[in-house]
């Protein structure tokens, strides 16, 4: 668990969260196991860049779901550093933030092919390749063969810093998990029990009560 430099290895999932669901669990479990990662903690979005705020769940309610689905696994934790802050948050200001509050570890930023084919349109791609570790864990439907000449360029150049994992895909999306309960449908073995429950308790997603579950 400890880098070449002797630091401790940590990763971050970001995600809007809305809700939490397996692939992420396994994502992030699949990178701590393969990337000797003392831990991974979760980022709920507060107001991220490509999202409307109007198009999201309330922060507090994606938060209490993403304590949740992971309070059974001791080597993951849940950060409210995006939730607290008021402005927009991006993943570059956020990885400086959790590294001045942690300076003796290296961290790793853990996304799924989609996000990683969108890096060079983030803030301050390269510094993120320069200063801290990228994971690309491969998603059902995106294929990581994809990547664009620019993104190919950054890798190129920060090969070192850039893990390719295979991790066993989930093809499953918060968006398709709202859409099912939204039309009343199940979401279990989608999405952590405690977190159906939470769900179905707070009357999210628009669900038909009755047949959710
Ligand atoms: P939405 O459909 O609302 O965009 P999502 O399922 O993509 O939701 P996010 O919160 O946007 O979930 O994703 C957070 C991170 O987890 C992203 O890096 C995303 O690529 C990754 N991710 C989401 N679902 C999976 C999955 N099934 N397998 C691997 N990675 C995933
Ligand atoms: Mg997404």
């Amino acid at each position: 668990m400890l880098s070449d430099s002797g630091r401790k290895r940590i990763g971050v999932l970001g995600g809007t969260f809305d809700p939490i669901h397996y692939g992420h669990l396994v994502a992030a479990e699949e990178a701590r196991e393969l990337l000797g990662l003392m831990k991974v903690i979760f980022v709920p979005s507060g107001h991220p860049p490509h999202k409307a705020a109007d198009d999201m769940t309330d922060g507090e309610h994606r938060w209490a779901m993403t304590v949740l689905a992971t309070q059974d696994n001791p080597r993951f934790e849940v950060s409210r550093i995006e939730l607290d802050r008021p402005d927009v948050s991006y993943t570059v200001d956020t990885l400086r933030l959790l590294q001045e509050r942690m300076p003796e570890t290296e961290l790793y930023f853990i996304t799924g092919a989609d996000m990683f084919l969108e890096l060079p349109t983030w803030k301050e791609p390269e510094t993120i390749l320069r200063s801290f570790h990228f994971v690309a864990v491969a998603r059902p439907g995106w294929s990581l063969e994809r990547l664009d000449d620019r993104l190919r360029l950054l890798i190129e150049r920060y090969r070192c810093h850039v893990h390719i994992l295979n991790v066993p895909g989930i093809a499953v999306s918060s968006t398709e998990i709202r859409d099912r309960l939204r039309a009343g449908r199940s979401v279990q073995y989608l999405v952590p029990t405690p977190v159906v429950e939470y769900i179905l308790q707070k009357g999210l997603y628009g669900i038909r009560v009755g047949r959710s579950g």
